[in-house]
């Protein structure tokens, strides 16, 4: 186990992403500040966050980390995913962003990571910066994966990954949105498959 898997177990940061796929996201991260910043759509506690916001670190890079923190749809009241602890029971919604900013804090990376509390669509509108990586882990219906994935790859920089998480081929392992969206980049063109590790893949762009 690497010091940031170990870090993460330790400190029992919540979140949705295999060991090897944090790795991965780690690995991958470092070979593209020469390209550009990274992003990453779907912060929740700050799990992925911490594998990607470390490799930029090390590489004195940027991660801005989009997340409306108001949660999924598995994760509203009385769904499969709901944790009642990060339920704000004044306001009546999920408020993740406390424990993502305490996770984010006690990683060392306040000064690497840029939270921005916000929508995927509205946050890509007038984003103009090329990126050098893009993680989508955010909404997972079919519209909200495709929006998400063609939107964001097209402010790759050339040489830039794309990274989609949950990727599910057969409709018993899971929802197909994200999936049917990796796919329908590829066949947009302009974008190599270069690795898969468990339902995270990975794409590179010409
Ligand atoms: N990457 C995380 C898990 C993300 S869960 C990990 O490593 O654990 C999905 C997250 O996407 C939730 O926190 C939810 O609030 C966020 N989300 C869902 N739809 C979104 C949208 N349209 N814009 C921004 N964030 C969204
Ligand atoms: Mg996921």
């Amino acid at each position: 186990m690497s010091a940031l898997s170990k870090f993460i177990s330790e400190n029992t940061i919540k979140g949705f992403l295999a060991e090897d796929e944090g790795e991965a996201l780690f690995r991958y991260a470092q070979t593209i500040a020469e390209v550009g910043p990274c992003l990453e759509i779907g912060s929740y506690c700050g799990k992925s966050t911490v594998y990607l916001g470390e490799a930029c670190k090390i590489t004195h890079n940027t991660l801005y980390a989009v997340d409306h923190h108001r949660g999924s749809e598995e994760h509203q009241l009385g769904e499969e995913y709901h944790d009642s602890s990060l339920y704000d029971d004044d306001r009546q919604c999920i408020d993740s962003f406390p424990e993502f900013r305490k996770t984010v804090k006690l990683a060392g990376l306040d000064d690497t990571v840029v939270p921005v509390v916000a929508t995927s669509i509205l946050t890509v509108k007038h984003w103009a910066t090329p990126l050098g990586m893009v993680f989508v882990d955010g909404g997972h219906s079919p519209q909200m994966s495709m929006d998400d994935c063609v939107k964001w790859s097209a402010k790759l920089a050339p040489g830039g990954i794309l990274a989609v998480h949950d990727l599910f081929e057969k409709p018993e392992e899971g929802g197909q949105g994200p999936f049917l969206a990796f796919q329908q980049v590829m066949a947009n063109g302009g974008f190599k498959k270069i690795d898969q590790v468990r339902s995270l893949g990975f794409l590179r762009k010409s």
